[in-house]
């Protein structure tokens, strides 16, 4: 994959990495239908649970993919190199 690799500033690269965050893996359609459900409930705790219990727990250190796009406020689309988990994320944005 020829990708330019991006300047981060080693302060705001430090910003990002002071919270934890790891890839939670896929869920599956079924699990997915059944915390919807729940939360179209209202049941947020139970939802919570379901979704923990459902995924694998990847491990994969999302920061790099949040520090390996640009830091523009914006909406980007991900996919976990490790476990093929698609979504979207707001990237942080910072005052120059
Ligand atoms: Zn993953």
């Amino acid at each position: 994959m020829a990708k330019t690799e991006l300047e981060v500033d080693i302060e705001q690269e430090a910003i990002v990495r002071l919270v934890g965050r790891t890839c939670r893996g896929p869920l599956s359609d079924e699990d997915r239908e059944e915390v919807n459900r729940l939360l179209a409930e209202g049941d947020t705790v139970e939802a919570q649970k379901v979704d923990k219990a459902g995924r694998t727990d990847c491990g994969y250190d999302f920061n790099d993919t949040i520090l390996s796009n640009e830091l523009d406020g914006l909406e980007h689309e991900y996919e976990c190199p490790d476990c093929g988990l698609t979504g979207i994320y707001i990237a942080p944005l910072f005052d120059e």
